[in-house]
C-alpha cells in the first residue's frame, strides 16, 4: 500500500500530491508543522500537540484553518488510512500560495500538508547503551519556541553530530544550556534533575512535559532553572527527550564519559516510568 497524504481537503497517495512552487512554505519557510506520535493507531498527546501548533500559528500570524475536533478527526483518517500500529503523524501548515513578497499577502489560504510514517523508537539496544553527544553554539534566531518549518539552523546543528557518529547536537548559548537540535534535554546532578526553563530559546516540548510530570508525580527533585555549561559536562547523567527518542540516555559528550559512561539509575527508572505512562495512556484513550 502506497503512503497516504492529506492535502488541501483531500486524501491522497504521496506520488500524487502536488504542491504550487510559489508556496510560501517552499519560498520562505514561512509555516508551522507538528509531530505526533502514534502507538497502537492511537495519538498520544494530542490535545497538547493540538495547543503547541495554535501556540506556533498565533506566533506567526496565521488563522488556524481547523477546529480542533477537525484536526482531531483528519489526525483519526490519516492513522487509519495507513499501515502499522505505532506511526508518525506529520502535519504542516503554510501562510500558502501568492507571488514572491516578504510581507504577508492579502486574503490566501493556508496550505494544509498532512502525512505518516512508521514510528520509530529507540531500540532495546539503543536504551541499554546510551548515545554518544557532542555539543555547539546555539546559533538560531531568538524564536525557539515557535516550531517553525524553517529549520536550516537545526539540520546544520544536527548534522555536526551526524558527521561525528553521535546522536545529536546539545547547545549552549550565553554560556547556558537551551536544548538539542530536535529534542529537550535534562541533566541530573547529585539525585537532582535539571532542565531550562521552556521560554524563547526552547521549544516547548510535548514529552519534556510529560517526564517533568512524571517526575513531579513520583517526587523526583526538579529544578527548573538555567543550567549552566559546566553542570552539563559535569553532570551525573544527561538524557534527550523527543516525541520519537522518547527518553534517552547520553552516555558520552563531545567523547567524554558521562557519569560512569552508562545510563544512570534516574534515567532507567525515568524510562520504565514513560513506557508505564504510555500503557497506561493507551488504556484510558480505548
Ligand atoms: N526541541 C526541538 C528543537 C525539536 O525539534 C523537538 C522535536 O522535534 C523537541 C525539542 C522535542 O519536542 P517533542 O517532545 O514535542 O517532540
Amino acid at each position: 500500500m502506497s503512503d497516504i497524504v492529506y492535502l488541501n481537503g483531500g486524501f491522497m497517495p504521496v506520488e500524487e500530491a502536488r504542491i504550487p512552487v510559489l508556496d510560501r512554505g517552499f519560498i520562505f519557510g514561512d509555516g508551522v508543522y507538528e509531530v505526533i506520535p502514534v502507538y497502537s493507531k492511537r495519538p498520544f498527546r494530542l490535545d497538547e500537540h493540538l495547543r503547541r501548533l495554535q501556540y506556533s500559528l498565533d506566533k506567526i500570524r496565521i488563522a488556524n484553518p481547523h477546529t480542533a475536533e477537525e484536526w482531531q478527526r483528519l489526525t483519526g483518517e490519516i492513522v487509519k488510512r495507513n499501515d502499522g500500529k505505532d506511526q508518525s503523524v506529520y502535519l504542516q501548515v503554510t501562510r500558502g500560495v501568492a507571488k514572491r513578497d516578504h510581507a504577508f499577502p492579502k486574503g490566501i489560504k493556508p496550505t494544509v500538508f498532512m502525512m505518516s510514517s512508521p514510528l520509530v523508537t529507540p531500540a532495546p539496544a539503543l536504551v541499554e547503551s546510551g548515545v554518544a553527544c557532542v555539543t555547539a553554539e546555539d546559533y538560531r534566531w531568538l524564536n525557539c519556541d515557535i516550531k517553525s518549518v524553517s529549520l536550516l539552523g537545526n539540520c546544520l546543528l544536527r548534522q555536526l553530530s551526524a558527521d561525528a557518529g553521535a546522536a545529536e547536537t546539545i547547545l549552549f548559548r550565553d554560556g547556558n544550556l537551551t536544548e538539542a537540535s530536535s529534542s529537550n534535554v535534562f541533566v541530573v546532578k547529585d539525585g537532582r534533575l535539571l532542565t531550562p526553563p521552556k521560554d524563547n530559546l526552547v521549544l516547548p516540548g510535548i514529552t519534556y512535559d510529560v517526564v517533568l510530570e512524571i517526575a513531579h508525580a513520583r517526587e523526583f527533585e526538579v529544578e527548573i532553572r538555567a543550567v549552566t555549561v559546566a553542570e552539563v559536562r559535569d553532570a551525573d547523567e544527561i538524557w534527550v527527550t523527543s516525541s520519537t527518542k522518547e527518553v534517552l540516555a547520553v552516555t558520552t559528550l563531545d567523547g567524554k564519559p558521562v557519569g560512569d559512561g552508562k545510563p544512570g539509575p534516574l534515567f532507567r527508572r525515568m524510562h520504565a516510568l514513560y513506557q508505564q505512562f504510555k500503557k497506561d495512556h493507551m488504556r484510558i484513550a480505548a
